[in-house]
């Protein structure tokens, strides 16, 4: 067949959103969701948290989507934001699956807003602060960003693509 996540992946990810039921583990290569059965047995004690992890991504996402709130801007800030309790805790879990796997295992942060599609070029990792993350070309025609140390994917603000 075409494509199959029975493949070891050369890299994966954390990502989801508000309309993907499916595991949010995903391989880089194709990004097609790989089952959370399929990962090592040690990660067992893990999965009650990824899925409530996933769910409250889900929600913020659901909820900075719908109309202009002041919870909004709080549900946009953890699915965005390197501070927020919600990238602490998924990058948390990428970094438990990178180790049980072996597979480099990357964080998805989303991104909207800014000023021009300029400024968003030039856009630092938001973590290390470091310009050497842009790529010369897309991941999966996606992620424009990708920082090695941080272990973090990102897009083209949404607003400026
Ligand atoms: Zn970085």
């Amino acid at each position: 067949s075409e494509v199959s996540n029975t493949d070891k992946p050369s890299w994966q990810l954390l990502y989801t959103s508000y309309v993907h039921m499916c595991s949010p583990l995903r391989s880089g290569d194709n990004l097609l969701p790989i089952p959370l059965y399929q990962l090592p047995a040690t990660f067992n004690g893990d999965h009650k948290r990824i899925i409530k992890w996933q769910t409250e991504w889900q929600a913020c996402d659901e909820l900075q989507m719908a109309a202009a709130t002041k919870a909004e801007f709080a549900a946009l800030d953890e699915i965005t934001q390197p501070d927020s309790d919600l990238f602490r805790r998924g990058w948390d879990l990428r970094g438990r699956i990178e180790y049980l796997t072996k597979i480099p295992t990357y964080y998805y942060l989303y991104r909207v807003g800014g000023e021009s599609l300029q400024t968003e070029l030039t856009r630092p990792c938001p973590r290390c602060g470091s310009h050497d993350w842009k790529l010369e070309h897309p991941l999966l025609d996606m992620f424009h960003f990708r920082c090695e140390p941080c272990r973090i994917v990102s897009n083209i603000s949404w607003d400026h693509q």
